[in-house]
């Protein structure tokens, strides 16, 4: 951590990558956007690079998180949606300008109205979680199976089995911690 702030957690689905800078929700959460500069860093890593940040636009930013956070989980549970997180998504994917740009080699980018404007970004996060909310997209939307967790997140496995939002962090946690218990109850066996 050359920042000395939380490293992101980084995910192939923007909307639940974004969801994911608070993880550990129901335990101690863990901010990874603290300030308007790792908002940046984190936009930049998803190929949004704005030049700078506001701490009203770090705000925005956080809004339109929880509200993709609590869309998105009142979907993995077929809740019925927030009014309210629907609204922010549809103000935030409204208010931006970003173009989708077909590189010569054939990939996308996303070319936002202007290098300051966090809002234009913002606008493509908002859209990319529509397109999971509304089902559009191959995958399920299922939250993790942490305690201390439960991110919703975008399911692309094959069966739609997954049960952690990370295998990395989430996935090992639960791992050790039912090494630990059969250790606990079987002394001696695991060394
Ligand atoms: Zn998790």
């Amino acid at each position: 951590m050359r920042t000395g702030f939380p490293d992101f957690r980084l995910g192939s689905v923007l909307a639940t990558s974004f969801t994911g800078t608070l993880s550990e929700r129901r335990g101690n959460p863990v901010e990874r956007i603290p300030t308007p500069q790792r908002l940046i860093d984190w936009l930049a890593e998803y190929g949004l690079a704005v030049d700078s940040c506001t701490t009203a636009q770090l705000e925005l930013a956080r809004e339109l998180r929880e509200s993709i956070h609590a869309a998105a989980t009142a979907a993995a549970i077929q809740d019925a949606l927030p009014a309210a997180a629907v609204q922010v998504i549809n103000d935030r994917s409204a208010q931006g300008r970003a173009a989708a740009i077909l590189t010569p080699e054939g990939e996308r980018q996303w070319r936002l109205g202007s290098a300051s404007r966090v809002e234009d970004a913002l606008s493509v996060i908002a859209a990319d979680a529509i397109s999971i909310i509304a089902g559009e997209r191959d995958g399920k939307l299922a939250l993790c199976a942490s305690p201390t967790c439960r991110a919703a997140f975008f399911d692309t496995s094959q069966s739609r089995t997954r049960r952690w939002c990370d295998m990395n962090t989430c996935g090992n946690r639960q791992k050790k911690a039912r090494f630990n218990a059969n250790r606990r109850k079987n002394p001696g066996s695991a060394g």
